[in-house]
């Protein structure tokens, strides 16, 4: 038989937070060697537990689950999406405005296969999310990265974005709070990208998955909110704030300038139908997380295992010499510089396999989140006390040895 190749589609689609390393990292462990693995942001492989309500509430409801739900999801799970909200004063909204997926992942995709014809543009951030990137990339588009600043708190560049808008240019997406960063953005620079997709008739993607994970009192605006004459599409999800990433449940929220757009979200639900609907039990799960009282507050205020993680893995981290890292107000990683007079890196790729090969620690490079530099990491605080600090000792002793 001939080789069985690939699509051509994904020849430029990179996507690397899993990739060779990662294989290195699971024949280690078919080997029966312990990596620690703080290369994804996964609450609920270090211990942080959905609340058992939820649980039990999906648990109580599980025999209605079994046919296909509406194509956009079940209206109790929609419903519930629109009075989040609209609590946070969004209006003109309903349950048609919401498409329920698997995950935002699933969705991120929908998203841009409804939109894009061949070498449309759509600008992405620098450090991205990389399934943005590669989303936009297997949609036939052309990601065009815009600068997020690291002197100014990591905040997007105003000046690069519209340098970098052309006719082709189709939207912008703002992942705020930030992953890889853990940036939250200031209100005057989100009126600022506002105003720059308003002027451009650009279509804002805000990725809010981060939303209500708020470190320092730190305050989160949603775009949906702030954006009224452009069309805006608001991603979320119970992967993060609920913990419930193996759930596979997200949504997309439907705001701004609708009127417009009729084609572009028939188009969207045509593909929400293709794919018969979203995951049914998952979905029990969005009324009791969504509403009521929010567990993830216990974590990240004064005294929260996350907030107190965050904090001793910066320390520790920072504490090395040459490392730096602009304090994250969300999230859960630390992106950190390695200053190249120190720490010079040819291939930040090669660089993560030989910590891992020699340390059994994985880490992600910054150049896996389209970031075009070798010296900065991402690496996610999510194991417990104990755990960082036997990963970050892992990591200084790495350090040593690199720079002697
Ligand atoms: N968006 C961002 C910014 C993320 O960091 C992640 C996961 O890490 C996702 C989307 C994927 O979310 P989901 O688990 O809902 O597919």
């Amino acid at each position: 038989m001939n080789k069985v190749l690939q699509s051509d589609k994904l020849h430029n689609v990179n996507y690397e937070i899993r990739g060779p390393v990662l294989d290195y990292a699971n024949q280690l462990e078919a080997d029966g060697q312990q990596v620690m693995k703080l290369n994804i942001g996964n609450p609920g492989a270090f211990g942080f537990d959905a609340p058992d309500e939820i649980m039990r509430d999906v648990i109580h409801n599980l025999r209605s689950a079994q046919g296909y739900s509406h194509s956009k999801g079940l209206f109790s799970a929609r419903k519930s999406v629109v009075q989040r909200y609209q609590l946070q004063g969004v209006d003109s909204i309903d349950v048609d405005d919401v498409i329920m997926g698997n995950g935002v992942s699933e969705l991120i995709v929908m998203a841009m296969q409804g939109l894009l014809n061949l070498n449309d543009e759509i600008l992405i951030p620098a450090p991205d999310y990389p399934l943005w990137t590669a989303a936009v990339a297997i949609s036939g588009g052309s990601p065009v990265h815009y600068k997020c600043d690291e002197d100014q708190g990591w905040q997007p560049c105003l000046a690069d974005i519209e340098s970098k808008i052309t006719a082709r240019t189709r939207g912008i997406v703002i992942i705020n709070p930030n992953n890889p960063t853990g940036a939250v953005y200031s209100e005057d620079i989100l009126r600022g990208l506002v105003a720059i997709a308003e002027k451009h008739n650009l279509i804002v993607f805000a990725d809010e998955i981060y939303d209500r994970i708020l470190f320092d009192g730190s305050v989160h605006h949603p775009l949906s909110v702030l954006t009224k004459n452009t069309l805006c599409l608001t991603f979320n999800g119970l992967s993060k704030t609920y913990r419930l990433a193996g759930f596979r449940s997200g949504w997309m929220l439907v705001s701004g300038a609708k009127a417009n757009a009729t084609s572009y979200l028939e188009g969207l639900e045509m593909l929400a139908s293709m794919r018969l609907c979203a995951n049914v039990p998952a979905m029990l799960a969005v009324q009791t997380a969504l509403g009521g009282r929010q567990s993830i507050n216990d974590l990240i205020l004064p005294g929260g295992r996350l907030l107190a993680q965050r904090d001793l893995c910066l320390e520790l981290l920072t504490a090395i010499p040459g490392v730096s890292c602009v304090k994250p107000k969300s999230a859960m990683y630390l992106f950190f510089k390695l200053d190249p007079a120190v720490y010079p890196i040819e291939n930040d790729e090669m660089f993560v396999l030989e910590l891992l090969k020699q340390q059994h620690l994985l880490i992600v490079q910054g150049s896996a989140f389209n970031y075009q530099d070798t010296q900065h990491f991402r690496i996610v605080f999510l194991p417990d006390k104990n755990q960082l600090t036997e990963a970050i000792a892992r990591l200084a002793s790495f350090l040593l040895a690199y720079r002697q």
